[in-house]
């Protein structure tokens, strides 16, 4: 029987081997980018490496999620690791799609590449039968909480219900029997080679509707009601709770008009706002949510306007596993050196593996390799071994350490595992978070 440190060589010469069939990958899925539960293409390219490989696999979860499983030698716990497949929409993106707009602009391209080396790694290597459990390599659809009109429009024809990925396919079962999920997110960040996150914002969303009376703007303003100021009153408003916020909390509101009025002779009486309330903690981002209600509320007051404000649940924050994160870590620093590996601070932007986290244990790393913006028109991949191999090795090995030996590691990290919600509380939770309310004095 070989060590465990021989199997993780094993892994690691395969991927190296296999190395410009992964970052082939990578880069086709980047010049072929797909947003949200639309990312056929790219599911389809998946669904060709599993069946080329001879692997048992699913497709068609949540849309367009896809599912292969790596079986060990021997039963025990199944390891999940996990590839974006969806891409944003930035249409002035130096390599966006010309009809759609879409873009890899968060390097989910990189996740995918990432998820079928460590795929690769163990089957070529024939590491696989040394594992007790199974490997379960999982793209999933829908990651970016984008074009949420079109999303909602799915909901209503009951083709989804949840608007992003994971909580949808934790809906419907596809995690049911997985124990543990691991997935790598790139990061333009170059003071670190391979990091994890201490956790990330939760956030819900929200669409605001004031509604006034329309009359003439130069004639008859008394007349009317306006929901444009109703709106700025509202803003200012939740600006004036910005102090309340704590920085321990991270909270971040930042709302945009998407319609200001109709005519510039006419009271404007149709007003629409979006917003994302975000937060590290559930608690601070219940707060923060009931304090930009109560502001919305507080511009139609003032002017006697309506308010209907629309809820959507979001995401929840990122619990990062603390088991995990010392088994990755371990084998990070072997693969990047101490001086490449970094435990980071939060993150103040979103994800659904927040939702996983509060179910399963989750471990989601950041590795370097990127540059640009993140969600900006120039991000791009400017090392291809940082980005699309070193991420590869270093899920193959933490996969290799909790399954190896009997998955004795994989048996105590849930073990000791206390989900922060089971799933039926976490469906509740969510679907008591769609809400609509209507103000008006
Ligand atoms: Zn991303």
């Amino acid at each position: 029987m070989p060590t465990r440190d021989e199997l993780k060589r094993a892994v690691c010469e395969a991927i190296d081997a296999a190395r410009d069939e992964i970052i082939r990958v990578g880069e086709d899925i980047y010049r072929h980018p797909e947003p949200g539960f639309k990312e056929f293409r790219t599911a389809g390219l998946i669904a060709d490496h599993f069946a080329a490989w001879g692997i048992p696999f699913q497709t068609g979860l949540a849309i367009t999620g896809v599912r292969g499983e790596i079986l060990g030698g021997a039963d025990g716990p199944a390891v999940a690791v996990l590839g974006e497949l969806d891409s944003l929409i930035i249409p002035d993106h130096i390599a966006a799609d010309p009809q759609t707009g879409a873009a890899h602009a968060c390097g989910h391209n990189a996740q995918v590449a990432n998820m079928l080396g460590v795929g690769l790694g163990l089957l070529r290597s024939g590491v696989h039968r040394y594992l007790a459990g199974r490997v379960v390599l999982f793209g999933v659809p829908a990651e970016e909480y984008i074009e949420i009109q079109e999303r909602l429009e799915l909901r209503r024809q009951g083709k989804i219900e949840f608007l992003g990925g994971k909580p949808e396919l934790l809906r419907l079962g596809a995690f049911d029997d997985i124990d543990m999920a691991i997935l790598t997110h790139s990061s333009t960040d170059r003071s670190f080679r391979l990091g994890v996150p201490a956790g990330s914002n939760g956030m819900v969303a929200k669409f605001v509707r004031f509604i006034g009376r329309a009359s003439h703007a130069g004639a008859a303003p008394h007349r009317g009601i306006n929901a444009l100021n109703a709106a700025m009153l509202a803003l200012s408003a939740i600006h004036a709770n910005r102090e309340t916020f704590q920085e321990k909390d991270t909270v971040r509101i930042h709302p945009i008009i998407t319609k200001g009025g109709d005519v510039v002779n006419i009271v404007p009486a149709d007003v629409r706002m979006e917003t994302f309330v975000r937060a590290l903690n559930l608690e601070a981002l219940e707060d923060a949510n009931r304090k930009v209600d109560r502001s919305l509320r507080a511009g139609a007051l003032a002017v006697g306007a309506k308010v209907i404000i629309e809820t959507l649940p979001g995401y929840l924050p990122l619990e990062q596993n603390p088991d995990l994160v010392r088994i990755f870590r371990l084998n990070a620093t072997e693969l990047v050196g101490e001086e490449g590996y970094r435990d980071l601070p939060p993150i103040q932007a979103s994800t659904d593996a927040g939702d996983l986290s509060h179910v399963l244990p989750v471990l989601h790393p950041s590795a370097s390799g990127s540059a640009g913006q993140i969600h900006g028109a120039d991000f791009r991949i400017e090392d291809p071994e940082l980005a699309y191999i070193i991420p590869a090795k270093a899920m193959a090995m933490t996969v290799v350490d909790l399954l190896a030996d009997g998955a004795a590691l994989a048996r105590e990290v849930r073990a000791k595992f206390r989900p922060k919600l089971t799933k039926p509380q976490y469906l509740e939770s969510m679907r008591r978070l769609f809400s609509v309310q209507e103000y008006a004095e």
